[in-house]
């Protein structure tokens, strides 16, 4: 395949020394020696996160995906009623997902690119609720959700915190503890910038209570056997090996390079670089309240898909296509994965030669 520029959502593009893991044979991992390895993955995911004391990580070989699935089977049962907030596709996955596996729930439908607000949240107080269950990053708009507001309104109503922070996790700042956060999930291929293959889901010390209590209800996504197997480090099944290794490669590096705040930093300065260099051309931003993750851009005049296609085939640059109602209303462009400010610059280059070719309207 051609060399590309990816301003996707994922997979991103992977360091040189993530990279060169992939050339590298799989190793067998019954043995103490892979233990070692996703121990020391457990421990910097808790850490980069800010765990409570007594948190665990569990890692399923899947994507974000069966993270969510696996949260909601192990964490919620049909005695629950959650509330879940839907701005886009990733929303409406957990409203799918809560009533696939008959949990009482209420959906808070927020119009696409429109942030959530402490009125959604009020009149839904007292009303017996005891879980809600959010994507931190609505990935699909590029809306940030106010964590601490939602925070606020958990900790007042006594209920249980399921945070997907797939894309959110090492972008925009996260401390599971101060937020009272009960399940924090993230997958391999989104700001960890390695293959796709691998979920994983932090679990607070209520979280692994309810865990222990529950009904099992699938044998693949099972927590109680993933928890009891990653005591010794290892997984009840084969896991993805590579993308493992690789992640612990990423991990490491980041904790080298001054830990998770560090990182943070740098995509919010690559999004603030972006969003700068883009001001003058005819897009206008999608979302009411932007992460440090992605910029979602509204092009006034052409469609999103068209500017997409044209990228991908005449300048090798990859942007990121929204599907279903937006598809022509609005493209992405990601900042996370291995990008720079130099890119940035390819990137609004070839959107002001297209404009010169009058493709932009
Ligand atoms: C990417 C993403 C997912 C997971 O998607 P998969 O394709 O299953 O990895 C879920 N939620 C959010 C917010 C995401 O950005």
């Amino acid at each position: 395949m051609k060399d590309m520029l990816n301003f996707t959502v994922g997979p991103v593009m992977s360091s040189s020394s993530v990279r060169a893991i992939g050339q590298e044979q799989v190793p067998y991992f019954r043995t103490p020696e892979f233990s070692e390895i996703m121990f020391e993955n457990e421990r910097l995911v808790k850490r980069f996160a800010h765990a409570p004391e007594g948190s665990r990580v569990v890692f399923l070989t899947g994507s974000g995906t069966a993270s969510m699935e696996a949260s909601i089977i192990n964490v919620l049962s049909p005695k629950d009623k959650a509330i879940v907030v839907n701005g886009g596709s990733f929303g409406e996955r957990f409203v799918e997902l809560v009533q696939l596996h008959g949990i009482e729930h209420q959906e808070i439908k927020l119009p696409f690119g429109h942030s959530l607000t402490a009125e959604h949240l009020e009149p839904l107080a007292g009303q017996g609720f005891t879980a809600l269950v959010i994507n931190m990053h609505e990935t699909s708009t590029g809306v940030l959700y106010d964590m601490d507001m939602v925070s606020r309104f958990c900790k007042a109503n006594n209920l249980l915190l399921i945070v997907d922070a797939i894309s959110a996790f090492l972008a925009d700042p996260f401390n599971m503890e101060a937020l009272g956060a009960d399940i924090m999930i993230t997958g391999s291929q989104k700001a960890l910038a390695c293959p796709p293959g691998i979920s994983l889901i932090v679990l607070s010390p209520r979280a692994l209570e309810r865990v222990a209590q529950s009904e099992t209800r699938c044998l693949y996504l099972d927590l109680k056997s993933a928890l009891k197997n990653g005591e010794r480090g290892q997984t009840p099944f084969t896991p993805a090996v590579g993308t493992l290794l690789q992640i612990n490669q990423r991990l490491r590096d980041i904790d080298a390079a001054g830990g998770a705040e560090q990182e943070i930093e740098r995509v919010k300065a690559l999004a603030a670089d972006f969003r700068q260099k883009v001001a003058n051309l005819p897009f206008e931003l999608f979302s009411q309240s932007p992460s440090n993750a992605v910029t979602s851009l509204h092009p006034t005049k052409v469609s999103a898909y068209d500017i997409f296609t044209i990228m991908k085939d005449e300048y090798n640059i990859w942007i990121c296509p929204n599907g279903g109602a937006l598809r022509d209303e609005v493209f992405r462009v990601g900042h996370i994965g291995a990008l720079t400010p130099a890119d940035n610059t390819t990137l609004i280059e070839a959107m002001q030669d297209m404009e010169k070719r009058g493709l932009l309207g």
